[in-house]
């Protein structure tokens, strides 16, 4: 899984490209490691809402959906990790459209706050979709890398967006997401 694109728009969300080679697995499907790991190394992630059609949990969709959408969701955890309860929920969206893009192209869309923090997570996040399958993923330290993260965001100036009411249900997609509500 690649990031191949990254958009900040100016309503404080990022809108990513990312791309799984043809013929990679798109999906979890079959890939039970990938789901176990993740919940074992973020197990808040389990209670994330999920707007998915079959109206199922995060930890049971997790089990066998597209790949980019548990990075989405990855997406969210890293983000509110870093910002510890602080500000408003963040919520995403994957969306991908095979018959106009070419097959494994997706669209990830999330909310954020600060743009550099916001970055970095996107490459730590991408980082560990890529190692969950493998044994790389022993070589990620997620405390040290939230807590540069955080230091990143001590240090930077946040986004403030502007008060729009149609939003966040602006898109239909079949995917709609947020982050658990309260704090940690
Ligand atoms: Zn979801």
């Amino acid at each position: 899984m690649k990031v191949t694109e990254i958009v900040f728009l100016s309503t404080c969300r990022v809108r990513l490209v990312v791309e799984i080679a043809d013929p990679a697995p798109y999906t979890t499907h079959g890939k039970a490691r990938i789901p176990r790991r993740l919940f074992k190394m973020f197990p808040r992630m389990a209670f994330q809402r999920c707007g998915n059609e079959d109206g199922y949990s995060f930890r049971r969709e997790a089990q066998n959906t597209e790949i980019p959408h548990v990075f989405e969701h990855l997406l969210l955890e890293i983000q509110g990790q870093v910002r510890r309860g602080a500000g408003g929920p963040l919520a995403g969206e994957t969306q991908w459209n095979w018959t106009v893009d070419p097959r494994g192209r997706f669209y990830v869309t999330v909310d954020y706050d600060n743009e550099i923090v916001a970055l970095g997570a996107i490459r730590l996040a991408e980082r560990v979709i890529n190692a969950l399958d493998s044994k790389d993923i022993a070589r990620v330290d997620m405390p040290r890398e939230i807590a540069r993260l955080r230091e990143l965001a001590r240090l930077s100036r946040r986004c403030h967006p502007r008060p729009q009411t149609s939003r966040l249900h602006s898109l239909s997609s079949p995917l709609g997401h947020a982050e658990p509500a309260g704090s940690f």
